[in-house]
């Protein structure tokens, strides 16, 4: 089969490095013709994402179109719906493109979110604020990623600061979750039958679910995930699994689709989701029967989906704006390299060291080794 990708960023690139071996071939769209993915897709789209005539010639001979990035235009996905089957579809990815929407489908799928409130006007943020009370987050409904695009409200003196600052955008007011830790569920839903261009309502389909992992966040940006996420109890486990089958049915989802997770009381509340492949499921490369990526094309190519159980313990390390010395990397117990080929850039994601190991404590060593590596590189 001939899949379309829309972005050509990292995602992009290792979809692609996971699909040749299943015979699938690669066409890429993105703006930039510098996009990454391209040093392993040869067949790149450079064009703006509201080019039709370019999204014609990139649809032209594929059999089914993903994206990998979550801010593509709806527009772009729904133009190209039209001409070639599109999954994950546009409703979740639309949905996901709004904090609020989001967070207003989680609570009428009944999954649990902190309190939240949309915020048009400095009254409104007043107002919201009585009823959610402080500490509280402040962010904008769109465009937000990586932590950028918040604020957090800790006195009334925070209050006018924030607005100045963000006060531009459509917003939304959150309670602040004092939460145990962050994790988050990456799952897959396959409806079963041919890749078609709208999936039918009675649908039956197939899921799988990788462990839950543990996500350590500095200035909103990932930075490790420990795989499967420790001390997880079956119930846990299920109430994520269920979030995650509640939104994907409720959308004919097709894909893998990640949930970001705060536990917080022993249970599960619902941060935000991406109609993707996401980060926090990078470890599955190596630590899992199945990766991410790939069960993300079987599940848009209409094959089969494989295991997803856990290969041991592992870990994945971000590499943020500087790459520490391969060979340094590669000598670190249980190590496995993945680099971007991304240009350095402060705050760029430019790489990323899954570890995989046999037991926890070996896991957390290679991690102490790394974040060594790490810290000699930026000096
Ligand atoms: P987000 O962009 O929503 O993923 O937020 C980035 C990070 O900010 C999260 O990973 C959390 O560490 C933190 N955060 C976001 N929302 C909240 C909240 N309502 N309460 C506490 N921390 C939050």
């Amino acid at each position: 089969m001939r899949v379309g990708i829309l972005g050509g960023g990292q995602l992009g690139r290792m979809l692609a490095l996971a699909g040749y071996p299943l015979g699938l071939s690669f066409r890429v769209f993105d703006p930039a013709p510098d996009a990454c993915a391209g040093q392993v897709v040869p067949d790149c789209v450079t064009a703006a994402f509201d080019d039709e005539a370019a999204l014609r010639r990139f649809s032209d001979g594929l059999d089914v179109v993903t994206y990998e990035w979550e801010n593509v235009p709806v527009e772009t996905v729904r133009f190209l719906s039209r001409l070639v089957p599109v999954y994950p579809p546009a409703e979740a990815l639309e949905d996901s493109q709004d904090r609020f929407v989001e967070k207003s489908l989680f609570r009428q799928l009944g999954i649990a979110t902190a309190p939240f409130a949309a915020v048009g006007s400095l009254e409104e943020l007043r107002q919201s604020l009585r009823l959610i009370g402080l500490p509280a987050v402040l962010k904008t409904r769109r465009g937000g990623y990586d932590g950028k695009g918040q604020q957090v409200l800790r006195s009334a003196a925070d209050v006018g600061p924030a607005w100045q600052e963000l006060g531009g955008s459509p917003l939304i007011l959150e309670g602040f979750v004092p939460f145990r830790r962050e994790l988050s569920i990456i799952a897959v839903r396959a409806p079963r039958g041919a890749v078609v261009p709208r999936q039918q309502l009675d649908e039956s389909a197939d899921f799988a679910f990788y462990p839950l992992v543990e996500n350590v966040h500095r200035g909103g940006i990932l930075r490790t995930s420990r795989a499967p996420a420790p001390g997880v109890s079956e119930e846990l486990q299920a109430e994520a699994e269920d979030i995650a089958a509640r939104v994907m049915d409720a959308t004919r989802y097709r894909g893998v689709l990640a949930v970001e997770l705060f536990e917080h009381e022993g249970h599960l509340l619902a941060n935000e989701m991406a109609p993707r492949v996401h980060n926090s499921g990078h470890w599955s490369i190596e630590g899992a029967e199945t990766s991410q990526f790939e069960n993300h094309l079987r599940a848009v190519c209409g094959l089969p989906l494989g295991a997803t159980a856990p290969l041991g313990h592992s870990a994945m390390v971000n590499l943020i704006g500087a790459v520490p010395k391969s060979d340094e990397v590669l000598a670190v117990p249980g190590a496995h390299l993945h680099l971007y080929g991304k240009e350095p850039r402060p705050g760029r994601k430019l790489g990323h060291v899954t570890v995989r190991r046999g037991a926890v404590s070996a896991i957390e060593s290679s991690l102490s080794q790394i974040a060594r590596l790490i810290e000699n590189e930026r000096g």
